[in-house]
């Protein structure tokens, strides 16, 4: 199996990692032209358009086909996490921080309250693009906006701080889209450090990837269905078009939502079916199993 990652790997939008969050405006973008969209984010297509005048090729046909079937699901984890940030400040939160923010444009596009600060931590180069994005198009963010480039495999923290976080003050995590492409010890250090810097009545979002998604036996039911997708399109397994689970570190790991139990937070848990039932985005029939098996788990440090 190609193991396409490294300790200090680095990307552009266009690249590895970087090109998972392309995908999302993808999705994001779709579900905006639906006739009763979740949601709509009018800035997930400019980023494909600004990427595309960068060279960036839209994925095959066929890749196309399968983001487009988890579209239920993308759009309902985007819908979790703007509720998830609205509650928050609707109860006083007035700082956020979005982890591995890579295209997610909410601090430009949901109705925070006044005073609210959003720091946003991804590569360099992934919110240098975002950057460029927002400015040649004259889009303003809705709340005070930080951006700090950094990579979460390193004192981030520090950079935040440096940046103007201010751990005395509740605040409002989310990581979507983040955990697989982390090693299963940066997870660890990564809510270690969450927990430090959270002052009592944070709270916490997490699309959580439980043992049910490293089963080999999924992954490997996952890897089946590409092969299949590829084949019949008529195109060679070694096209190049990376298979996201490639870039994910299939480790065992934690469970999120008893860390943060045992450490006093508040604890509720959705499965991703689920949730997509909840928002009326689930398929009658066989389950599509491009259909990550995730959780959402939100935490509210009451301890
Ligand atoms: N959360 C965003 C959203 O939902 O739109 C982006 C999700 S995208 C699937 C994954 C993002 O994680 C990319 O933007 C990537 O750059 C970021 N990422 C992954 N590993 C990272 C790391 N070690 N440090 C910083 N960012 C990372």
């Amino acid at each position: 199996m190609p193991m396409a990652r490294t300790d200090g790997d680095s990307w552009d939008i266009t690249e590895g990692v970087g090109q998972t969050a392309l995908g999302v405006a993808m999705a994001r973008a779709e579900e905006t032209t639906t006739e009763c969209p979740l949601f709509t984010d009018p800035y997930a297509q400019l980023f494909l358009d600004a990427a595309a005048e960068r060279g960036w090729k839209q994925p095959p046909p066929y890749m196309i086909q399968r983001i487009r079937s988890i579209g239920g699901y993308a759009a309902s984890r985007t819908k979790w996490f703007d509720e998830f940030f609205i509650a928050a400040g609707a109860n006083g939160i007035q700082q956020s921080v979005i982890l591995a923010a890579g295209l997610d444009a909410r601090a430009w596009r949901l109705p925070w309250v006044d005073g609210s600060v959003v720091y946003e931590i991804d590569q360099p180069k992934v919110l240098a693009f975002k950057a460029e994005t927002f400015r040649a198009n004259d889009a303003r963010p809705a709340a005070r906006y930080v951006a700090v480039p950094i990579d979460l495999r390193q004192d981030w923290p520090k950079a935040l701080r440096d940046a103007g976080f201010d751990p005395s003050e509740p605040t409002a995590w989310a990581a979507e889209g983040l955990l697989p492409y982390l090693p299963a010890e940066a997870q660890d250090l990564l809510f270690d450090r969450i927990h430090l810097h959270s002052a009592r009545d944070s709270r916490i979002a997490v699309e959580s990837f439980g043992a049910g998604v490293f089963d080999p036996e999924y992954l490997a039911s996952r890897r089946e269905q590409m092969r299949r997708l590829r084949e019949e399109a008529g195109v060679s397994d070694d096209d190049g078009v990376p298979d996201t689970q490639d870039l994910w570190y299939i480790e065992d790991r934690t469970d999120v939502a008893a860390w943060l139990t045992e450490h006093c937070w508040d604890v509720t848990s959705v499965g991703s079916t689920e949730l997509m039932t909840r928002y009326g985005r689930s398929k009658p029939g066989e389950v599509d199993v491009a259909l990550p098996r995730t959780a959402f788990v939100e935490g509210h440090l009451t301890g």
